[in-house]
């Protein structure tokens, strides 16, 4: 791994780290105690630095705000039994992270500045890593325009960051979802693919909508018919069907997770028949009535896997199986710990210590 670019550290005089109960995280709300700063100007990536965690000021013309040139990347960091700290998969989250670049006319990070802004600052911050089973530290790096420019135009400079914090076990409740055919994350053409900031606030006030009738999630539908899956909430939609792992297609419009590259490598590895194709809300609602889907769930980073309990569909409520102990859902979730906690062995290389 590329060890060579050095990194200005400015430690904080204020460490939080020894004040925080760990068995008390609210997702979200509490930050490790260094981040990551890049500024980008000149046509160029400036010198990295970490500094302790806290507010910056940007002009209020900041073209972020007002146009959301804002994109960002979520993954875990895990503390195996003996204490050692690796990430899952970064490169995959890098390489998206240029991705979502590319499409919101952004800057790309070169990959040292990425993976190794990382390492560095999660050694600093390694004592922030919890070791409790289902626990981690999530990682957010995220990049904005910073141009103080009112015009409508890619901006000129921007900052990439990263900040950090400790999370608990994602306790996912089984979850009531349902398809949604009013409105849409994103269409075909569209910035689906794309981690850009604007996604996540448009997609608040359909998921509203929808927890206001109940569902904990909705099921994103296509643009032109609202006829077939896109993904669950923000978790790409999988489902087993007769034996068979069948989940969208990957598109323009949906997002190419790491958990569900992940969890389809598994299906393989295991023999299992992989179907990545167009899924119709009939479809699964045929099966759900002739008893042939086995089990739904969403996965990504957050809940690792979450499992499906009931799909409303035009005012009606499909009710889906418990899945057995050997559900594959279950032990892919299981296989997935093991190998984040160094209890199997890592046989696709996808942890980075
Ligand atoms: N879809 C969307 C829209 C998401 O925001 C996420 C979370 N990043 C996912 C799917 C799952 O992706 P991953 O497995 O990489 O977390």
């Amino acid at each position: 791994m590329l060890d060579t670019l050095t990194i200005s550290t400015q430690r904080t005089s204020a460490p939080r780290l020894p004040g925080i109960d760990f068995a008390q995280l609210d997702f979200g709300k509490t930050f490790a105690d260094h981040m990551l700063v890049v500024d980008y100007h000149d046509g160029q990536w400036q010198e990295p630095h970490i500094v302790p965690y806290g507010d910056m000021s940007v002009s209020p013309a900041n073209s972020a705000i007002h146009y959301g040139q804002s994109i960002f990347e979520g993954m875990k960091a895990y503390k195996n039994h003996d204490g050692e700290v690796a990430l899952f998969r970064p490169l995959d989250n890098f390489h998206r992270f240029n991705a979502s670049a590319r499409r919101m006319c952004m800057p790309e990070l070169p990959e040292e500045v990425f993976m190794q802004g990382l390492l560095q600052l999660i050694r600093l911050d390694s004592g922030w890593v919890p070791t409790d089973a289902g626990s981690a530290l999530y990682i957010r790096p995220f990049m904005f325009a910073t141009d103080a420019m009112l015009g409508v135009r890619p901006s000129e400079s921007y900052r990439f960051m990263v900040i950090t914090c400790p999370v608990g076990l994602y306790y996912a409740k089984p979850l009531r979802v349902r398809f949604e055919e009013t409105y849409v994350r994103s269409a075909e053409g569209g910035a689906g693919a794309a981690k850009n900031a604007g996604n996540y606030g448009a997609a608040m006030y359909p998921t509203k909508l929808g927890q206001q009738e109940g569902y904990n999630q909705l099921i994103w539908t296509d643009a032109s018919e609202h006829k077939y899956v896109e993904e669950s909430g923000t978790m790409n939609a999988l489902f087993i069907i007769d034996g068979h792992l069948v989940t969208p297609a990957l598109s323009s419009s949906i997002l190419d997770g790491i958990t569900r590259r992940s969890v389809l490598q598994l299906a393989r590895d295991w023999g299992m028949p992989v179907e990545e194709r167009k899924v119709s809300a009939i479809e699964i609602l045929d099966a759900q009535r002739n008893g042939t889907l086995q089990e739904a769930f969403g996965v990504g980073t957050a809940a690792t896997i979450a499992t499906i309990a009931v799909i409303g569909y035009q005012g009606h409520d499909y009710e889906l199986p418990t899945p057995p102990a050997d559900a594959f859902s279950r032990r892919a979730t299981a296989a997935l710990a093991a190998i984040r906690n160094g209890e199997a062995p890592d046989t696709h290389g996808w942890m980075v210590r």
